[in-house]
């Protein structure tokens, strides 16, 4: 078995677009033919070697397709399902059969090690390993061998090219929102940084009902289409000498959550900061494995809590499902974030996200 691929075989250089071949299916593994696969922050961190990880190795953790075989054990999903690939998790574990399989014992060899559990590799060139199994699928490949653990069975009335971003970016904002912080309606929430995951978690702040919902950023075109999806006010900090103050007198107290996915110590100081007493705060930005931020302990000493989160803290079976629903009701219309570029495009559809100019790429397959 064949598949065209982008391998990326040294840190701060294009991807190649070239023929890879894929490994027999072992017993719990699916063969899926990839429709769309999102470009999320995590594959530009292993491209400018934030992340180090095995090469050449082929990313892509935001695949979307159609499955064409099923390894002997394989339940949950039959050739001709539509599916969204998400992380590698065990189901196994404490962790995960508590409900969190985002924080499952396993996360980082599953995902982040290049190879199956038993040191095989799913990809060859001839006698060379191709690292795949990134996140468990590397998707950025017309076909993507994924574990029946992170292969979720979705409608095949919505545009299956589409929904790989549910599996990481868009379950990442929506998720921290609606499993995490969980507000209610009427209550307000502030935003830090409007790219695919953000405007995710504004897009679900808004399907639930709070109000106001605060968004920030530096790009103008973005707090734009921030007010479209629901945002009540937008703020640019270039154009705030006191930004704090004045995202403060939104409400008279300060804010009930914020949501921030810069993972840069300031942003996460001010995301602590415009919250009232008590009240909760949500970082997801990844900034590389060692990341030392300064906070005043004073301002959590008022109630106020600060959480970590992967991947939303949801489980993939059920939540993708959900996010489906909210789109198909038109509540989450995430659609509005994706452009789509041929494989070909890959390393220009990079580009785009890095400057800014589109929000989630998505390299999508014939
Ligand atoms: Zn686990
Ligand atoms: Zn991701």
């Amino acid at each position: 078995m064949q598949a065209t691929a982008a391998v990326l075989r040294e840190v701060n250089e294009p991807m190649v677009i070239e023929t890879v071949e894929l490994d027999e299916l072992q017993e719990d593994e699916v063969l899926v033919a990839v429709k769309g696969a999102g470009i999320c922050h995590t594959d530009m961190t292993v491209m400018d070697g934030t992340l180090p990880i095995p090469l050449p190795t082929v990313l892509g953790h935001e695949g979307a397709g159609i499955v064409e075989k099923v390894g002997s054990a394989v339940t949950n999903v039959a050739p001709g399902d539509h599916v969204v690939l998400s992380f590698g998790h065990c189901r196994e574990c404490d962790v995960c059969t508590s409900g969190r399989p985002a924080y499952c014992e396993l996360f980082a060899p599953l995902n982040y090690f290049g190879t199956r559990l038993d040191g095989t590799v799913t990809l060859h060139q001839g006698d060379e390993d191709v690292h795949g199994n990134w996140f468990q699928q590397s998707s950025f490949a017309s076909h993507a061998i994924a574990k029946a653990a992170n292969t979720v069975k979705v409608a095949d009335d919505v545009p299956v090219e589409l929904l790989g971003p549910l599996g990481c970016g868009f379950q990442t904002g929506a998720g921290t929102v609606l499993k995490v912080l969980q507000p209610k309606a009427g209550q307000s929430i502030a935003i830090f940084g409007l790219g695919g995951v953000g405007l995710a978690a504004l897009m679900a702040a808004k399907a639930v009902g709070c109000d106001p919902i605060v968004a920030i950023d530096t790009n103008p075109e973005r707090l734009e289409l921030s007010k479209e999806l629901g945002a009540t006010h937008t703020f640019d900090p270039k154009e705030h000498h006191d930004l704090l103050w004045d995202i403060q007198q939104v409400t008279a107290s300060g804010l009930d959550f914020s949501f921030e996915t810069v993972g840069t110590g300031p942003i996460v100081r001010q995301a602590l900061e415009v919250l009232r007493s008590p009240g909760h705060a949500a970082s997801v930005g990844f900034r590389g494995l060692e990341n030392v931020i300064e906070i005043d302990q004073g301002h959590l000493m008022l109630g106020r809590r600060l959480s970590g989160v992967i991947e939303g803290d949801a489980d993939p079976q059920t939540f993708i499902p959900e996010m489906i629903d909210l789109y198909r009701d038109g509540r989450f219309p995430f659609d509005r974030l994706i452009e789509k570029f041929s494989i070909e495009q890959i390393n220009e559809a990079v580009q785009a996200s890095i400057d800014g100019r589109v929000i989630k790429p998505v390299v999508v397959f014939d």
